[in-house]
């Protein structure tokens, strides 16, 4: 074991990732979150393993992060995914016009992607609509948005992370210009205590941004939310996708016995005030029902928004969010002059892993640990183990 401390603020996927990645390299880890963990974006989003098809025309990096950490984890977390599969789907001639575009960005990417006929995919998917003109069968798969994260939490708790929810960050404490731990508030207790550490990481998805500000250092991020609605009834059995460039309700993904539909976007300076605008709901049913038409009069089980932690900008506000990339990145704060302090954000909860690979690169490298990175490899253990 090495002696070094890091403290991980986030628990999300990624800083679950992060604190698996590092108590593999032999540091010492704890990590806070400020509720449960999870209750960030991570335990909201749709549940779509991406294959990386979406971002595959536009957003190349992205695409080719999603299909490689697609095939890791796969192997690192059997028994996580459903392995259905995912239909984009063509429901006008401009859908079928980009679907051109669509299977080469595929091809560049490495992501498998086989054309299939109207009766094909209908073969597949009966309930898709009429209008269906041609589709293409992608490697999506769903999963549960808590238990896959929550494997690594429980691998990591297990080779001897600290892991503590109901802790909140309120304030970085430095020494001139190098963080050395943080001053946190137990909401069990409401007691406030520090936490010393060799170096902090910020990990906390969409509030990165509030995060680096305790530090006065800058994170170009840009909280996006979206809207997601789960109806009652299973209406597909494969992920299925709109054949055209992101836009509302392009994506229903089968959860157990409900179909949830996505996503608007929009974006917003403060991720704790998202609210949930009734319009996006009804642009949820709408398109949705343009691929699945049942979906028009199945019963709403529940409405929902959360937060992307989007790279670009701070305050911009002529955008959707959608022109931003899902790729990630890791900063060292050294290059504004603070030491000990590093933001890893963007991405996706599918290349979650990859994040804390290159997250805790940075770190080992910082530290002078010279250990390689094993999450390729490790298998996970199961998500009841965290609880045990
Ligand atoms: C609408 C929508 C749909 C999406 N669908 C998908 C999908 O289907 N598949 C996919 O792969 N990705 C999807 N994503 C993206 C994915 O959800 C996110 O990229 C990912 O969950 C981000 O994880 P994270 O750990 O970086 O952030 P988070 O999960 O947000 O974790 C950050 C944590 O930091 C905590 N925190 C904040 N401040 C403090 C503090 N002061 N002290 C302590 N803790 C603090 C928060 O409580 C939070 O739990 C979707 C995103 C959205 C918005």
């Amino acid at each position: 074991m090495s002696h070094f401390h890091v403290v991980i603020i986030g628990g999300g996927g990624t800083g679950g990732a992060l604190a698996h990645d590092l108590t593999l390299r032999g540091l010492k880890v704890t990590l806070v979150e400020r509720g449960e963990v999870t209750s960030g974006t991570t335990g909201r989003h749709h549940g779509l393993l991406h294959s990386g098809a979406r971002y595959a025309v536009k957003d190349k990096e992205s695409a080719i992060e999603c299909i490689e950490e697609n095939t890791i984890l796969r192997r690192i977390a059997p028994g996580t995914f459903e392995e259905n599969d995912g239909l984009f789907v063509a429901v006008t001639d401009e859908d079928v016009a980009y679907s051109h575009s669509f299977i080469e960005g595929c091809g560049d990417c490495g992501i498998p992607a086989q054309r299939l006929t109207k009766e094909e995919a209908l073969r597949l998917e009966p309930n898709l609509s009429e209008k269906t003109i041609m589709a293409v069968r992608i490697p999506d798969a769903t999963m549960d948005a808590m238990r896959m994260p929550l494997r690594f939490f429980a691998t990591a708790k297990k080779n001897g992370a600290s892991v503590k929810p109901y802790t909140e960050v309120r304030e970085i404490l430095r020494q001139g210009n190098t963080v050395t731990g943080v001053k946190v508030v137990d909401h069990t207790s409401e007691k406030s205590y520090e936490i010393g550490a060799d170096l902090v990481v910020n990990a906390a998805g969409p509030w990165c941004g509030k995060i680096a500000d305790m530090v006065g250092v800058e994170v170009p991020i840009r909280p996006s939310p979206g809207v997601m609605v789960a109806v009652r009834g299973r209406w597909c059995n494969m992920v299925i996708n709109r054949l055209n460039t992101s836009s509302d309700g392009d994506i229903v993904v089968p959860q157990r016995g409900l179909s949830v539909i996505g996503t608007s976007s929009w974006v917003v300076d403060d991720p704790d005030k998202l609210g949930l605008p009734s319009d996006h709901i009804q642009a949820m049913y709408d398109h949705g029902a343009l691929m699945l038409p049942a979906i028009k009069d199945a019963p709403m089980r529940a409405a929902w928004s959360a937060a992307r932690p989007l790279i670009g900008p701070r305050k911009a506000d002529a955008d959707t969010g959608r022109e931003l990339s899902r790729t990630f990145k890791c900063f060292d704060h050294i290059d504004e002059g603070v030491e000990g302090f590093v933001t890893i954000t963007g991405g996706k909860a599918t290349t979650l892993r990859g994040m804390a690979e290159a997250a805790a690169n940075v770190v080992c490298q910082k530290l002078g640990v010279d250990e390689p990175c094993r999450t390729r490899d490790v298998v996970l253990l199961p998500y009841t183990a965290y609880y045990a």
